[in-house]
């Protein structure tokens, strides 16, 4: 890659607000990732989070400010949005896949079928990608045979098959057996390894402080601290993320 890409912003949140009525859940959100890097975002039940992450994905109208992506502002129309989402990947708690549809058929729908790539291609990285994720012998299972980290990792196959320009995980191991949380996590290690640009909510604080190249904590909606991933956990700077932290300890 040129080095003129290196600071490239890959993703621009300003001044973002989004409400349910009168409840004004994100307030004035600005932060700017740049391409292969990961931010975590963490803050207490209710701050915020996944409402962010929804309104990453288009999932949520907002009510003000501006996302851009890769240097062009989001116009919010749904065609728009479904464009990105062949760009924007996301993954969250609940495991997605289709039930009646096997792993394999679950992977292909999107490349083939949205990004109408040819089927000869995208099965050939999805068997590379299983393969990596040594989940090849379930290439023709369904859903309900897989463990709930299988599931997850499938769920990100599938999400990766759409060669993602940034990745969205949204509490990704909150609803998996403590055996399964590493499986998961080792996978998204990988994923930021390979300079994934990723942006992650997680409750896991160790592999937070792995993977965090910055860190968000919010509070009420709005960012109450940034800082780097190793600068947030060896030294927050408020008594909100202080006592976050040992909540989590
Ligand atoms: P977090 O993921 O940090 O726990 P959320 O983004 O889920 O927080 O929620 C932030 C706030 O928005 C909470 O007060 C929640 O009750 C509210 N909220 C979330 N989704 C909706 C919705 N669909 N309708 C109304 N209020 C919502
Ligand atoms: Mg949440």
């Amino acid at each position: 890659m040129a080095d003129s890409n290196n600071d490239e912003i890959l993703l621009s949140v300003q001044h973002l607000k989004k409400a349910y009525g009168d409840h004004e859940v994100l307030k004035d959100i600005s932060f700017d990732v740049p391409r292969g890097k990961v931010f975590v975002l963490l803050g207490p039940s209710g701050s915020g989070k996944s409402t962010l992450i929804r309104c990453l994905n288009g999932l949520e109208t907002i009510q003000g400010g501006t996302i851009s992506f890769k240097g062009k502002p989001i116009d919010g129309s749904e065609k728009t949005w479904r464009k990105l989402r062949t760009e924007i990947g996301m993954v969250f708690q609940s495991y997605d896949l289709f039930p009646n549809l096997t792993v394999a058929q679950n992977i292909l729908l999107g490349p083939t079928k949205v990004q109408k790539r040819p089927k000869a291609e995208v099965e050939q990285q999805m068997d590379k990608l299983l393969a990596d994720v040594q989940l090849s012998e379930y290439k023709n299972a369904y859903p309900r045979e897989l463990s709930g980290g299988q599931k997850q990792r499938i769920a990100i196959v599938r999400a990766l098959t759409m060669n993602p320009e940034l990745m969205l995980f949204d509490e990704v191991t909150a609803s998996l057996d403590p055996e399964m949380v590493r499986e998961v996590l080792e996978l998204m290690l990988g994923l930021a390894e390979h300079h994934m640009t990723m942006i992650v909510v997680t409750h896991e604080m160790e592999f937070a402080r792995r993977v965090a190249d910055t860190v968000l904590f919010l509070e009420n909606g709005v960012i109450l601290e940034r800082q780097s991933g190793h600068g947030f956990f060896a030294n927050p700077e408020t008594d909100r993320a202080k006592a976050f932290l040992e909540s989590m300890a």
